[in-house]
């Protein structure tokens, strides 16, 4: 990959597994640093040493994206170290209980909101005004093909995702005449640690979702990653409030 990230600060919640991790190696690959933010400790820390044992320049710090006091320290840690940001992902995300809306819970249906949708807010919030006190940026947040389309028994999920899209769109509106581009990504399912219920277990689950995807398989996360990558980079300069499938064609039936 080329260096269309040199020189530049970076940030990916969810860094520290599934498309996160492969962001964050690619984004290093590309040329950035990169604030690894991830409620997992040990794989966290695990891939910031790694990295920076191979040369890059990278921190990991504990962040639970749904606490606004969390998300704040993390930001101060970005200042402290780089006194800049270049590019962001908010990408940490979890799965509902996958059930119909007349079963799904309170508790379930906060759990998801507030990790897939307040986050990015309150992670969007400093990231605009840390770009904008610099030269721009580009943000990039991930919603789901469950954000553009609706998801059978997983309504909570979805509408937690269709929520990342209209943030993301309104905030384009918003930001990008001064300076600060904002896009989604909207992965198909993706073989990642979320991803494998569906896709390393043989079965009715396995067979249905396979058969959304045009491509005949599902995807990997280093093809979200590449995506990710080009919409925080300049290759990408007249790109803004767009939610970017990248599902194998499966939102195109
Ligand atoms: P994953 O489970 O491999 O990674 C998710 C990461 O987010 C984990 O490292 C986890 O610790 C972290 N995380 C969870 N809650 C957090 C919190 N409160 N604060 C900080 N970090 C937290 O899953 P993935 O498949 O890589 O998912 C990444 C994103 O992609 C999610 O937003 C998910 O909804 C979205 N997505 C995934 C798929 C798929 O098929 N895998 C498809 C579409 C969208």
């Amino acid at each position: 990959m080329s260096k269309v990230l040199e020189n530049k600060v970076a940030v990916v919640t969810g860094g520290a597994s599934g498309i996160g991790r492969a962001t964050v190696l690619a984004m290093v690959e590309a040329g950035a640093s990169v604030a690894i933010a991830d409620v997992s400790v040990a794989a966290g820390e695990t891939l910031s040493g790694d990295i920076n044992a191979a040369g890059g320049d990278t921190i990991f710090v504990h962040t639970d994206v749904a606490d606004g006091a969390s998300i704040d320290a993390l930001f101060e840690m970005i200042d402290a170290r780089w006194q800049r940001l270049d590019c962001a992902f908010n990408n940490a995300g979890v799965a509902d209980e996958s059930r119909f809306v007349m079963d799904a819970t309170e508790a379930d249906w906060d759990r998801t909101h507030n990790i897939n949708l307040k986050g990015v807010w309150l992670c969007m919030r400093h990231e605009i005004r840390q770009m904008l006190a610099g030269k721009g940026g580009a943000i990039v947040n991930t919603a789901s093909v469950a954000g553009l389309v609706g998801w059978r028994g997983s309504a909570t999920y979805s509408a937690s995702k269709h929520g990342v899209v209209g943030l993301t769109k309104s905030a384009a509106l918003e930001y990008t005449k001064r300076g600060v581009r904002i896009n989604a990504v909207c992965p198909g399912v993706i073989d990642t640690p979320m991803g494998a219920p569906a896709t390393q277990t043989e079965g009715a689950v396995h067979d249905t979702l396979l058969a959304r995807h045009p491509a005949g398989r599902f995807g990997h996360p280093e093809e979200v990653a590449k995506a990710v990558v080009w919409l925080c980079s300049e290759e990408s300069s007249f790109t803004s409030g767009h939610a970017l499938t990248v599902d194998g064609g499966y939102v195109a039936k």
